[in-house]
């Protein structure tokens, strides 16, 4: 169908387009099983992703999956801050992630959804910023006249703002009961607010929760993350891998089975 070839096309070139700092695999050494951010020698999660355990049983995301690393210092880690700007926010920053979050969702949102036992999501909600800025998120602005989900809310509740993981930080709106919700985040740093967020998501209602992330933060300066900062290099965006691909799709299959994750 020439609609289809066109649509292959597009996709295609956006691919092309694309570089990312690809996520590193869960079962490294070194390497969180969750956010895929250093881990110390020994251990399967981060210091950070340990702690979240506190949110309570049941409560924390079902998935995390970071699309990409953001290095500090590079101009894709820079292009998480100025696309959403209070000022002035980048028009080249918010189109180079629209297309690469709506690329992923197209190749890889199976994978989210199945390594988070879930069917296709039937809600979309996005981590509220710290400022707690009001408006719509930046995010969500760009993402949601495409996605076409209902969205849940996520508001700030007076008096929670802070740093740690707290099941109390957000109020979820219409999550929907036993919803499965997409919650994306342009950056995961210690990676509270996200798992907070998910906590409020299911305290309302949801049943799953994925979490998708733009750019999982990694700060070369930092002595516990030098040395997987120093692993990292920028890459071709890659239509049959991502953080969570299924293995026998990921070493390949020679009997031309389609892997990709298109909805
Ligand atoms: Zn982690
Ligand atoms: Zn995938």
């Amino acid at each position: 169908m020439p609609g289809s070839t066109t649509a292959a096309a597009a996709w295609f070139t956006l691919r092309r387009r694309i570089t990312i700092y690809p996520p590193e695999p869960a079962g490294r050494p070194g390497v969180c099983a969750v956010c895929r951010g250093p881990a110390r020698t020994g251990y399967a999660r981060c210091y950070q992703c340990a702690q979240h355990d506190v949110l309570g049983p049941g409560l924390l995301a079902d998935a995390v999956v970071p699309i990409s690393y953001a290095v500090k210092g590079t101009a894709f880690a820079a292009s998480l801050w100025r696309y959403k700007s209070w000022r002035s926010p980048d028009p080249a920053a918010r189109l180079s992630l629209l297309a690469l979050l709506l690329t992923f969702l197209h190749d890889h949102g199976r994978c989210v959804w199945r390594h988070a036992g879930m069917a296709a999501p039937g809600r979309l909600a996005v981590v509220p910023t710290g400022c707690g800025r009001p408006g719509p998120h930046p995010l969500l602005e760009l993402a949601a006249p495409y996605l076409r989900l209902p969205v849940a809310g996520l508001v700030i509740r007076p008096g929670e703002q802070g740093r740690d993981p707290n099941p109390d930080r957000f109020r979820a709106e219409r999550a929907g009961p036993g919803a499965s919700v997409l919650l994306l985040d342009d950056s995961w740093v210690s990676g509270a607010s996200a798992q907070s967020a998910a906590a409020a998501l299911k305290r309302a209602g949801a049943r799953h929760v994925a979490v998708v992330v733009l750019g999982r933060h990694v700060d070369p300066a930092d002595r516990h993350s030098a040395p997987l900062a120093a692993r990292l290099a920028p890459s071709g965006y890659d239509p049959d891998r991502c953080a969570v691909h299924p293995v026998s799709a990921q070493s390949g299959n020679s009997v031309g089975l389609n892997t990709r994750c298109i909805e």
